[in-house]
């Protein structure tokens, strides 16, 4: 089904790209450990498919990422993208050159000597203090140098950077890449159309990162499944006792409250019945499951229960739409993994068009081993909440609005 999103927005197939200086703003922005090595990958194998389309129609190439948020000179070293481009040349067997001065003549001098379907890539966009600010200077100096723009950085979309929206306010060329498309098409069917019944499960920490995205699928949902820390802000206001698990006291009537709108209208919201709980976050020793819903003074819920794993199952399995963000428990530590590894399998075990919504859910989906069985596992985590709750991503419309300089000016 063709996305309401993307209508009217250029793609890159809409654009001629032999001998052409393409920019391609991407999201390379990747976990590295303390020796400099990529820990997921996830986000450089989704960036693959625009990337080898670019070299096949033999554009000259500028990569473009932002990584972290380094604070100023002193972070270069922790953040520069070399590793990124030495990954990316050992992925595509060609040699990438990365561009270390910011503002400098080098990106239009190398790419004057480029031959079709060679690759620069620009350093951490953020070491320019220009990125952060959406500056128009910053985006200038990008735009001397390309004839077309292409956004394929989801992740990075819900940001008004300069290499997001100023510069391609300065492009006649701009489209999106292939990542984009289908990031939105994805999630296009799960916020405007989704087959019903339409199943959210939602996990994580806390309830108030996420109370606009369950304001608005709360009259989209049939179910709600809640898990993860959040939930027991949920239990604490039906007055089921929650020991000392993490509750955020000033969202307890929200959360009630959010119960008896569910009930009013006729949607299904479930709670954990029974929990695994420890005496500290860092001990995994002391480990055990509860019968019921409750959790005994001193102790803590790590993950939802066996119990709560089958209810939750049952639920899935009649889902034809399913989102998930969040995970049921703290799924960093393995023994505090089985719940959310058993919400991925449930979900990913139904006929559903099954999407996961970024962040820590995509680490959770990536490290349940069953990524692939997911419909989409999104890029972006926030970038994906706030285009699920409605809001118009400001790379998005960047693309789409008409350029500056073709605007009507009113008299
Ligand atoms: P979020 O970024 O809101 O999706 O939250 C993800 C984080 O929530 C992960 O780092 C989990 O470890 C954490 N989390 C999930 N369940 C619990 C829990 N029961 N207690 C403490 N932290 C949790």
């Amino acid at each position: 089904m063709p996305s309401k999103t993307l209508e009217g927005i250029k793609s890159i197939e809409n654009f001629p790209l032999e001998d052409k200086r393409l920019f391609l703003r991407l999201d390379l922005n990747v976990p590295l450990n303390e020796a400099g090595e990529i820990t997921d990958d996830t986000r450089v194998q989704a960036a693959l498919p625009t990337i080898r389309y670019a070299i096949d129609k033999g554009a000259k190439i500028v990569l473009a990422s932002h990584l972290g948020r380094p604070k100023g000179p002193q972070d270069r070293d922790k953040y520069s993208l070399e590793p990124v481009a030495k990954y990316l040349t050992g992925l595509l067997g060609k040699e990438i050159i990365l561009v270390e001065e910011s503002r400098s003549h080098a990106p239009k001098a190398l790419l004057a000597g480029l031959k079709p379907s060679q690759i620069i890539m620009l350093e951490n966009l953020r070491f320019d203090p220009g990125e952060e600010k959406n500056d128009r200077d910053f985006a200038q100096w990008i735009a001397e140098f390309t004839d077309i723009y292409i956004n394929d950085a989801f992740g990075a979309s819900h940001r008004a950077h300069a290499s997001i929206v100023a510069l391609p306010e300065l492009m006649e060329k701009r489209g999106l890449g292939f990542l984009m498309r289908k990031e939105i098409e994805m999630l296009d069917r799960v916020r405007l159309n989704p087959e019903h019944p339409f199943i959210t499960v939602l996990g994580g920490a806390k309830v108030s990162d996420k109370i606009e995205v369950i304001e608005v699928l709360m009259d989209r949902v049939d179910s709600l499944i809640i898990g993860g820390a959040m939930a027991y802000t949920f239990l604490a206001s039906q007055n089921i006792a929650v020991g000392k698990s993490l509750v955020e006291k000033d969202r307890i009537r929200f959360a009630g409250e959010l119960i008896d709108r569910a009930k009013a209208r006729g949607k299904r919201l479930l709670l954990p019945i029974d929990h695994r709980i420890t005496k500290d976050i860092k001990d995994t020793a002391s480990l055990k499951v509860t019968d019921t819903a409750a959790i005994p003074d001193g102790w803590m819920g790590v993950d939802i229960g066996p119990k709560t794993e089958a209810a939750y199952a049952a639920e899935l399995k009649r889902g034809k739409t399913i989102f998930w963000n969040g995970p049921m428990g703290v799924f960093e530590t393995p023994e505090f993994a089985q719940g959310t590894f058993a919400v991925a399998r449930a979900i990913t075990e139904t006929s559903a068009i099954t999407v996961v919504g970024g962040g820590d859910s995509a680490s959770a989906a990536q490290a349940s081993g069953l990524a692939d069985k997911f419909s989409h596992i999104s890029t972006g985590g926030g970038a994906s909440l706030e285009f699920l709750q409605g809001d118009k991503l400001p790379g998005v419309e960047a693309v789409r609005a008409p350029k500056r300089s073709e605007a009507v000016v009113e008299e």
